[in-house]
């Protein structure tokens, strides 16, 4: 939303040295890693506040790599990449237990594994290549012929080295640990490059920076050009029962390629999202946060096909928004001609997978002209 003439007026003019908008999970990493590991004197601010966008919305899934399966990462990215994004999607998971270790508040993590399940026999022969992949670069997991649910799934996949979290408070956390300045209900809609500064117009200032990062994922395209055509912004759902006498799930589960997942939460209660496959046309495409029935109508049918165990009455609703890259691998860079404005966009829903390892490329990339490897936007130049 740009300013008016006559709001203007209440702006104030503000110097900052490292200016980071968007507070959710990638703006906090990014404050953390530009002053903790570069000494930079960081703000940070949002249109919202902390965690608002997706970053407190999301299943709190750490699932390790792509949204696509290994093998399939493997043909579209080739080895090198796959591997390369696995390594970091490690990496980020050691930074979010590091930052959950250190937290000054208790932040729930599991570490419970997950299940990647086969809805059909085409989706169990799709598992089946994905674990010999894995197991060919020896990443530590197991495959099952059969469902070990039994629950009417064909196969699975399980990967002990992921874990559910509370992802709200683990946004919060990253903040606070990062030491830096929050600056709420403060929409960016305008950056300019001038110098060796950055303007970057604001509801309340006028910020001068020396250096600016964008860490708006599912949004950039809505505040700067480049990111039209290589950032869509996705709509994702979610519901969440009345607590339950016992958990029916012992791991974070996905299924449909990806576009399924549940899971337990920290306070008995039974998770599950997704069902945006059979909606695209609805769910692509938007910013708009408002639930769609019908998406929610499927998952309740789903509730009841793969979880008619779960009696719990549903007790929230929600949706977030997701930004999904072109070629379905994060974009860190900077704007062209701008080197001054970098960003970290584009998880694929897979933020918490990748989003704490982006934001520290990110970074480096910003202030020292690091490699962002498989992540460097200029691949699309
Ligand atoms: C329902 C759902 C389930 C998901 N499940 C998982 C999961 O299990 N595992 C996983 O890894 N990922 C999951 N994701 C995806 C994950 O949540 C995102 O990849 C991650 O949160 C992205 O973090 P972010 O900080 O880049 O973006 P966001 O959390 O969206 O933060 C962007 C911030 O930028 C602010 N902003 C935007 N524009 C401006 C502006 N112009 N000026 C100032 N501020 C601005 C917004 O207010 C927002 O706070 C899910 C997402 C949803 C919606």
């Amino acid at each position: 939303m740009t300013v008016s003439h006559w709001q203007r007026a209440g702006q104030q003019a503000r110097e900052v040295d490292f200016l980071v908008v968007g507070a959710g999970l990638v703006g906090g990493a990014a404050a953390y890693f530009a002053r903790q590991a570069h000494n930079r004197q960081v703000v940070v601010t949002d249109a919202r506040a902390i965690a608002q966008g997706a970053s407190g919305r999301n299943a709190g899934f750490m699932v390790s790599g792509l949204g696509v399966y290994y093998h399939r990462a493997i043909e579209q990215y080739g080895h090198a990449t796959a591997r390369e994004v696995w390594a970091l999607s490690r990496r980020s998971f050691d930074h979010w237990r590091a930052f959950i270790a250190a937290s000054p508040f208790p932040v729930p993590l599991d570490n419970c594994g997950s299940l990647l399940l086969a809805e059909s026999p085409a989706e169990a022969a799709e598992l089946e290549a994905t674990a010999r992949a894995l197991e060919a670069d020896k990443i530590d997991i197991r495959y099952y012929p059969r469902d070990p649910l039994g629950r009417g799934y064909h196969a699975a996949i399980e990967q002990p080295l992921d874990a559910a979290v509370q992802p709200y408070l683990l946004a919060r956390s990253v903040t606070a640990q990062s030491g830096a300045e929050v600056i709420n209900n403060n929409e960016v809609y305008r950056l300019e490059a001038a110098g060796d500064r950055v303007l970057v117009y604001s509801r309340k200032y006028l910020f001068t920076a020396r250096y600016a990062l964008l860490c708006i994922n599912a949004y950039a395209p809505q505040l700067d050009p480049y990111f039209r055509g290589k950032v869509r912004p996705t709509r994702a759902q979610c519901l969440v029962t009345e607590p339950l006498a016992a958990p029916p799930l012992p791991y974070c589960g996905y299924s449909d390629y990806g576009y399924m997942y549940y899971r337990s939460t920290f306070d008995g209660r039974f998770l599950l999202g997704g069902g945006r496959k059979y909606y695209r046309e609805a769910e692509n495409d938007t910013s708009d946060d408002r639930l769609n029935p019908a998406v929610q109508a499927y998952l309740d049918r789903y509730l009841q096909r793969y979880f008619p165990d779960v009696q719990a009455p549903v007790a929230q609703r929600w949706s977030g928004i997701m930004g999904f890259s072109a070629d379905g691998l994060p974009l860190v860079g900077s704007l062209p001609g701008k080197p001054r404005i970098g960003f970290a966009v584009g998880f694929n829903g897979h933020g918490l997978a990748l989003g704490a390892a982006a934001a520290e490329l990110a970074v480096g990339k910003l202030l020292t002209g690091s490699a962002a490897g498989a992540f460097d936007a200029e691949r699309f130049e």
